[in-house]
């Protein structure tokens, strides 16, 4: 694992992210995702419940 969180698209290489907050179809739940700014590949996608936990990890 690198230092620094990379993209995943290879034809991308952006190095930043923004947080979406999205429900996804059938569910009534809020998961937060973890997207490239560039390209808008998800990388991460964290139940918002768990949000505030989650950070303190990432
Ligand atoms: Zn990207």
């Amino acid at each position: 694992m690198a230092n620094s969180s990379k993209c995943p698209n290879a034809s991308c290489d952006s190095t930043e992210f923004e947080s979406v907050v999205g429900t996804p179809n059938n569910s009534s739940i809020k998961l937060l995702f973890i997207r490239c700014n560039s390209c808008g590949t998800v990388v991460g996608v964290v139940d918002s419940q768990y949000y505030i936990d989650a950070s303190e990890n990432i």
